[in-house]
Formats: structure tokens, sequence, C-alpha cells
């Protein structure tokens, strides 16, 4: 006989409710439909009141008498409310990330029982005002009523018989047991309010409505027509910088509108505040929200409330927006999905495209996915060679729209600029050309790419960056002991070290060393340069505040500023018709953050920025300055040709076993005893080493310490396993932790690991 399955079931779903749930039997036959995660209906309480409750675990232990134990009534086929979607995903996060129930509850119902709304409470007459004047006038007699006595004159003296709750007890000194108990005698009733404390997102932007090329309407067509003959699959859209995504995604969340469902949009944090969201909002007017991070804990509350009340057909917001409670979610758009900012640097390390994909599975949604520059592992998923399940089916877009060409860009070798014995910033390309537009009262951006930017060691002579001999990643600069005194280039990967070189290991020259120029540094180099030209700086510096970035950005787009001056940020997906002119310094050196995605994000951060030029009529040029003009990312973000670039990379990864070609994970020691920390990943890395005996599908790369070996007196240690198949490693990652535990339980460390 098969033994009885029991389930723990809470009713509410919240934190502290999970650690006290019911237990109830499963009926037989249905074992297979109840999941953790699963919405069920059950008997409650004394009257055995039937209601919804939600499934947190399953074992065969009863916990109680066996006949005192209730059965489950009723399994309903699909989850219909949002709390229950959100929670089966919480579940799915704790087996992929390996986090407690907790952690991952905590983030798909980030606020709930936190943050209490704001009520706006009035008092108002509940009979008419004779009888109300009858009823003062008996309190008259009475003794302990003065209170009460001031609160009925005042209302009925008042013109709507109204008065505001909080006012009046400030001003007739009177406490919320006055208002009680005259409410108890049916005199008054007070009637509370929800104020919502809604982002003001109305930025002016009109809401144009382009006729769509045939590409943007093959586009939308594609997923509609799947979305009506009920296909829910995940689409990337691959358009070109300024190829009119945006349009596209409207476009189609109008027909998801339509159909009754709901959409959220994932943007980066970045480009929040501005453009996208004054877009959608010009179209879909206050049936859309946003929320961002500036915003405080009970602005967003106030969203998630609007959201769940089925005030709201659109969120946008950062990764975070995906644990939107919408109940009837149709569609998930994830725009500029190659961004890194999609994947959380917290517990859990969730990674949103994939919690994206696991979401809109659950409540049966399409999700898109944008990008002029896509991960490569995002597009190695449309391609015919790869063999999982989550395939993506590619939208192109190929063309700027109509009355837009892409940039013409130029490369300055900054090789032969140092030769010239031009050691400025700039190469005499770039000079002239800032010259001539802001004569011609255009508008210029000069980007300085900041990753990668400290840490590395090239030659400015040849442009040769100092790599590791094993792995073919950039070596990195750490600065070990005796107060950093002691410097050694480290391998990221293999651990490989090598002494600070002296002279270039390529051409003999001496120029060898780091860069470091901050932004404001390279301000002051531009207004002493272009003493006329009018100029803004937008770094993390210039944008504190409330609403920082909007305000520069706002500046810049009235055409207040003729030079923009910045780094990372600037360059997200932001649209400015009047500028013609894009200079990127420094460019290559993303591509030395010894990582083996570097030429990835080197081509991705070059092709976005220069697809900020020539949005408007006027044509654009861009300048890219780099030391490696022959890279091949730098010559692909030149062509702007994202297929030659994808070719070349995927069969660098598949040579080199890194993903999407095969996985990598990641494991962090930390411990503020470094003999301990450096013990323990050996420990582990001799184990795993056991494990796989050398076989051929997986690899062990390590220990070595991280980058920054040491944070305040924290010592870190990484292990990297590499593995053809991520169900191993997620087995590995379960086994290691289980091993290290019961061996070092008693000492202080932890261990965080990664999967790609
Ligand atoms: P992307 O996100 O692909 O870089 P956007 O969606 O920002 O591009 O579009 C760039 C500009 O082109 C916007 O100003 C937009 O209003 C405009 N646009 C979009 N589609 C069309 C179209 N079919 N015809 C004309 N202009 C368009
Ligand atoms: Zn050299
Ligand atoms: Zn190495």
């Amino acid at each position: 006989m098969n033994r009885a399955l029991y389930a723990d079931v809470i009713v509410d779903i919240s934190l502290e409710n999970l650690d006290k749930p019911y237990q109830y039997r499963i009926p037989e036959g249905f074992e297979e439909r109840v999941r953790v995660g699963s919405a069920v209906m059950i008997p409650f309480g004394r009257g055995n009141r039937r209601i919804k409750g939600y499934v947190v675990g399953i074992g065969t232990e009863p916990k109680y008498d066996v006949a005192k134990i209730k059965c489950i009534r009723e399994i309903p086929d699909k989850q219909v409310t949002a709390a229950g979607q959100l929670l089966e995903l919480a579940f799915w996060m704790k087996e992929r990330y390996g986090c407690t129930a907790n952690e991952a509850i905590k983030t798909v119902l980030p606020v709930k029982n936190k943050v209490r709304a704001v009520k706006e409470r009035t008092v108002r007459l509940a009979v008419d005002r004779d009888k109300a004047r009858a009823f003062l006038a008996e309190l008259r007699g009475k003794a302990n009523a003065a209170a009460r006595i001031r609160v009925l004159e005042k209302l009925v003296s008042s013109d709507d018989g109204k008065l505001d709750y909080s006012e009046a007890v400030k001003k007739l000194s009177v406490s919320g047991q006055t208002f009680n108990s005259l409410a108890k005698e049916g005199i008054i009733v007070i009637e509370s309010e929800r104020i919502s404390r809604n982002p003001d997102m109305n930025t002016g932007i009109h809401a144009v409505r382009h006729r769509l090329t045939d590409e943007q309407q093959n586009a939308v067509d594609t997923v509609t027509k799947d979305f009506g003959n009920g296909v829910r699959r995940t689409y990337l859209l691959h358009g070109v910088t300024g190829s009119g995504k945006t349009e596209v995604y409207m476009s189609v969340i109008e027909h998801i509108i339509k159909a009754g469902r709901q959409v959220i949009v994932l943007i980066p944090e970045i480009a929040l505040t501005y453009q996208n969201a004054g877009r959608l909002y010009g179209r879909f007017g206050d049936r859309v929200s946003i929320l961002n991070s500036r915003m405080s804990a009970g602005e967003r509350y106030d969203q998630y409330k609007r959201a769940e009340n089925g005030e709201l057909d659109i969120i946008i917001g950062p990764r975070s927006a995906l644990f939107t409670p919408f109940d009837r979610l149709g569609l998930i758009i994830i725009d500029e999905e190659h961004e890194s900012s999609y994947k959380s640097e917290i517990t859990p390390r969730y990674n949103a495209i994939e919690v994206a994909f696991q979401r809109a599975n659950n409540a049966g949604a399409s999700l898109i996915l944008g990008s002029a520059t896509p991960s490569v592992e995002t597009y190695y998923r449309t391609t015919a060679e790869y063999g999982g399940s989550e395939s993506v089916k590619l939208l192109e877009l190929s063309k700027r729209v109509p009355g837009s060409s892409l940039p013409v860009v130029h490369i300055a070798d900054m090789r032969e600029e140092f030769k010239k014995k031009n050691y400025s910033i700039f190469s005499e390309g770039l000079k002239e050309k800032i010259q001539e537009r802001l004569d011609g009262r255009e508008q210029i951006i000069l980007f300085i790419n900041r990753r990668g930017y400290a840490g590395f060691i090239s030659c400015r002579n040849c442009g040769e960056p100092v790599k590791c001999p094993h792995c073919d990643v950039s070596l990195t600069l750490h600065y070990t002991g005796n107060g950093g005194a002691n410097a050694k280039l480290i391998c990221h990967y293999c651990g490989y070290e090598s002494e600070p070189l002296k002279t270039c290991p390529s051409c003999g020259s001496k120029y060898i060393g780091g860069f470091r120029q901050g932004t404001q540094k390279i301000e002051e180099m531009v207004k002493s340069e272009f003493p006329d030209a009018r100029v803004l700086r937008m770094d993390a510096d210039t944008t504190g505040g409330k609403d920082g970035h909007a305000s520069v950005l706002g500046k810049f787009s009235k055409h207040e500023a003729d030079i923009l001056v910045g780094t990372q940020m600037i360059i997200k997906g932001h649209d400015f018709p009047k500028v013609t002119l894009v200079g990127i310094l420094a460019a290559d050196t993303a591509l030395n953050t010894g990582d083996y995605t570097a030429s990835e994000k080197c081509f991705q951060t070059l092709v976005q920025a220069a697809g900020r030029a020539g949005r408007g009529r006027t044509p654009g040029e861009v300048f890219i300055q780099t030391y490696r003009p022959s890279h091949f990312a730098v010559l692909c973000a030149a062509a702007q040709d994202y297929k030659t670039f994808y070719n070349k990379e995927i069969s660098f990864r598949k040579l080199m076993g890194y993903p999407p070609a095969a996985h990598v994970m990641s494991m962090m020691t930390a411990s503020d005893d470094e003999e301990l920390t450096k013990a323990i990943t050996e420990d582990a890395a001799r184990n795993i080493r056991l494990y796989f005996k050398e076989s051929d599908v997986a690899s062990v790369i390590g220990p070595a310490p991280h980058t920054v070996a040491k944070v305040s007196d924290v010592y870190r240690y990484m292990l990297y396993i590499k593995h053809y198949d991520i169900r191993e490693l997620k087995l590995l990652r379960d086994k290691v932790s289980e091993y290290i535990g019961r061996k070092y339980g008693d000492r202080k460390y932890s261990i965080i690991t990664d999967i790609d």
C-alpha cells in the first residue's frame, strides 16, 4: 500500500505564516498534482470553512494524530491568483539559486506587511442635522461628554457635515475614542480612503503614433498571432539602435491589454525616470505605473496595491517589477536584455531573464526580450544549434526608422596619436569633429568607458594588454600587503601570478601602465580645449538625489548644453535627436576586465554608445578611440555587425568551454581567517576533482584569491567549475555545501555560489 502524503499549508502568504503551516492529507490519486507552491482548497477551523491555502511543504510524516488530519478538498486546475503564482515562483527560485525559502519569498513579496498604507480618514454625520442637534442637546446634560460635544458642534455647523479626522483630532483636541463612541451610537461614520502615492510620470512627451515599418509590423504580427492561437513562447526582438523597438512593444502591449491581460515591462534602472516611461505614459495614461529604487517603500507598496486591485494594466520597473502581483499577466517585456543589472547581486542571486521565463510560464504569458546587442547567451538560444527546451524565436529589425540612418563610424588608432606625440585625450580627428559640430549648433556625447578602467595594464605603444598565458583573459592588478606597496598581476580564472612588468612583453616599450582618468578630469580637459562649449557631466557624483538623472538628461534634451560627458549611464537607450557626434574615449578598456565576457561587454558598449548618434534627421558620426583597432569586438562594433561578432565569439566560447557552450559555477568562500578560507576552498576543489575523476565533461579551475582578495578584513577565495550539464552543477553545489558544512560547521565562513 502507498504511504499517505501530507501537505503543509498556509492560508495567507506572509513570512510569519511560513513557520506555522497547517498539515492536510493529500487525497489519494492527487499526489501528482499537488506541488510546493500549489493553491488548494481546504476545510478550515471549527466550522470547516472552505478557504484557499498554499502548499509550502510535502512529506510522509503526520505531525498530529492521523485521525485528526483533514483532507484537502479541491485542487484548482491552474494557479489563478497572483499570490499563488508568486509563491510557486519563490519555490522555483529556491531550487534554482540555492537560497532558503524565506529569502526567496521575501524577494517575491518584497514589501508586504512592512509599510502601512497612508489613509485619509473623514468623519461624516450619519443622521440628518435635526437628529444630530437633538442628540447634542441630550449630551449637554451628561458628564464626560465635552469632547463629543465639541465634535458634534463642529459637524452640525459645517457646510457639508464632514470633518477631516486627523485635523479634528488636533484642532478639537479629541481622541480616536471620541469618534469611535459617536460612531457606535450611530451618529457619525468614519470613512477611510487609501491615498495612492503615485509617481508623477507625465514628462510631457506626447504619444505620436507612427505608421509601423514592415519589419515592425511583422514583429508585432508574429507575437500577437501566436498569442491569439494560444502559443506562448520567448521572442528576441533584435533591432539595431533606433529601429523603433519601443514602438513594437507598444503595439503588442495594446493588443495584450485589449485581450484583458496585463503587462510587465522591465527596463534598466537608469533609463527609468525619463524617456521610456514617459512614452508609455503618453500612450496608455493612468493605466501604467512605474517602480524604481528612488521611490520610497510606501510609494512602491502603493503601486503593488494598485496592481493587485486591478487598477493597472502595465507596470514598468527594474528587475523587481517581475514580482508585481498581476492576476492576469499576459506579457513580460525585458528591454535591453543584455544589461548586467538584470542579474541580482544580492541573495537570491537571480537572473531576471530566467525568472521572467518561469513567471511567464506560470501565468500563461509571452516573453519578449529586446536589444540591439543581445547577450551571446540569448542569441545562442535562437540558433538551430541550441538543443535545450527554452528556445527563442528571433524577430529582426535590421534598419533604423524612416528618416534616420545608422551613423558613420571612424576608428582612431591611439597608438598612432602617441607616435605623433599627441598626448591629449582627443585624437586629432575627434577634436576637429567636435569643433565642427559646435559651430553647427549640434550636440555631442563624450562617453568614457569605465568598465575595466582601473586594474588592468596595457601598453600605450602597441596597445597590447598583459594576458594570462593559460586563459586568454587579461591579468588584473592587485595590491597585496605592505600597505598596498606589493603589486601583483593575477588571473581571475586559474590564479596565475606574475610580478608587475616594467616593459611591454610584446614590443619592449616602457610606456606600460594603467589608465585612471575620472570623468571630472575629462570634463575639465573638455572645457579647457573648448572654452565656449556648454558642458554637462553625468556620473554617480552629479546624479545624486531623487531625480538626478532625469534632471541632467532633461537639460541636455532641451539643448541647455552642447556636450554631455559621462560614463555607462549616458548610453542606455536614450533618444536625443540633436546628437550628431559621439566620441568614445578609451574604447578598449572593456576588453580588459579579466572576464570571459569581456569582448561581448566591449562590443555591446561600443554599439550602444554609437547608437546615440544621428537619431534625428541629420546623419551622425562616431569616433571610437582605441589602442586595439584590430580587435574583432572593436571592428564588428564599428561595422555595427552583430552576426559576425556573434559567430566569432561563440567559437571562442566553444573552444574555451565558456557559457553558453558550457556552464560555469563560481564558488566564493569568505571568512575573516585567511588560512581557513584557503583551506575550505582547497578542500572543496580537491573533492570536486575526485568527484569528477578528471573526466572531460568537467573541469575545475582554482582556487585563487578573489580580484579584491580582502574587503574590510574578510578574505575571499574563488573556485570555478565548468560542466556541460547544468544539472550536474546544481547537484554538485548541494553536495559541496553539505560536505563543507559537516566538516567546518563550527567555524565562521560563508560560501556563495553562482551558476553562469
Ligand atoms: P530603439 O529603442 O529601437 O532604439 P526607439 O523605439 O527609441 O528605437 O525609436 C527611435 C525613434 O524612432 C523614436 O523617436 C520613435 O518615436 C521613432 N519611431 C519609431 N517607429 C517609427 C516609425 N515606424 N516611423 C517613424 N518613426 C518611428
Ligand atoms: Zn607594447
Ligand atoms: Zn589564467
